[in-house]
């Protein structure tokens, strides 16, 4: 059996008229990259900013790392956050400010009394992680696509989440450079020993990065599985055309 790190049962959430989480049932399992697909405005990214507590669910449940998210209180909930990484749809890396810079922000701000060696063992250990060691001291305006989502991921991995949510890393990217990006988030798992949601709407990331996939379709999952299950038995016709579409 499988421990769960994350689970979702009934959740719903609309904005107004829109209903756009129809009851979602979802768990993530200890150690396992699940990748959430989905058109455009499925409510792919409504559904992990509610797992870290940055909207507000209607009505089900969300439990995060046994705790009900619903439940916290402000404190517990910003303790908790602490434990999840979350790579934003365009995240962006404060263009003033350094590599360097960029990755000691979050650090120096959560964890108090850290020595300098302490500081910069961590942000050389992580940049040696996503293979750019020599770009510490580089304003983000000279790093190409890849290689600031590369720094955003290492940025993301600095407080030592438990779980990590990539939201679109490779949207915008050429496909050598996806290919890359999709090896870093296996490699990520490993590595650090998270657990992760990928949503993306490529499926050659899915295929690659993804121990389970699942297919979110009028507010609900469809399809959950692994790639193949998912893709080669669908009978749902949209199922179908999404892959077809991608192959
Ligand atoms: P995607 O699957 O592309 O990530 P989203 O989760 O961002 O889709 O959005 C799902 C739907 O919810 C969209 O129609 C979007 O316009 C709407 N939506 C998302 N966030 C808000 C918000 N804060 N207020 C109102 N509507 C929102
Ligand atoms: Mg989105």
């Amino acid at each position: 059996m499988m421990e769960k790190i994350a689970e979702m049962k009934g959740l719903t959430k609309s904005f107004g008229d829109l209903k756009v989480l129809q009851g979602v049932d979802l768990d993530l399992y200890k150690g396992e990259n699940l990748v959430v697909l989905g058109k455009s405005g499925s409510g792919k990214s409504v559904l992990i900013k509610i797992l870290v507590g940055l909207l507000k669910k209607d009505e089900g449940s969300v439990m995060v790392m046994g705790k009900e998210i619903s439940e916290l209180k402000l404190k517990e909930l910003n303790a908790l956050r602490l434990k999840i990484g979350f790579s934003f749809q365009n995240s962006a890396l404060y263009d003033s400010m350094t590599v360097r810079e960029n990755m000691e922000f979050p650090l120096v701000r959560n964890v108090k009394n850290l020595t300098r060696k302490e500081i910069d063992t961590k942000i050389e250990g992580l940049l040696d992680s996503v293979g750019l060691p020599q770009s510490i001291n580089q304003m983000p305006s000279e790093l190409s696509g890849g290689q600031k989502k590369r720094i955003g991921i290492a940025r993301t991995l600095i407080l030592n989440p438990q779980i990590m949510l990539y939201d679109e890393p490779t949207a915008g990217l050429d496909p050598i450079t996806c290919v890359e990006i999709n090896t870093l988030i296996t490699q990520v798992r490993e590595e650090y020993n998270t657990s992760s949601i990928v949503i993306t709407h490529d499926l050659t990331c899915a295929k690659a990065t993804g121990d389970r996939v699942a297919v979110l379709l009028d507010g609900q999952f469809k399809a959950v599985g692994e790639f193949s299950e998912v893709f080669e038995n669908a009978t749902d016709e949209r199922i179908k055309s999404f892959y077809d579409y991608n192959f």
